[in-house]
């Protein structure tokens, strides 16, 4: 799993030793903190939504 966020450069991975729990906490503390969107792709493979 891997989140970033769609507004500026914060993002947040599996691939950094993260359970994926944790990933989530941190996508949605980012999202309380700062009311951006966050988007997310699985890993792997990584798959990147064009919409
Ligand atoms: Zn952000």
């Amino acid at each position: 799993m891997h989140k970033y966020c769609l507004e500026c450069e914060w993002q947040c991975s599996t691939a950094d030793g993260r359970t994926e729990a944790d990933v989530s906490e941190q996508a949605i503390e980012h999202f309380v903190e700062t009311g951006h969107t966050v988007d997310s792709f699985r890993l792997p493979p990584p798959v990147i939504r064009l919409n």
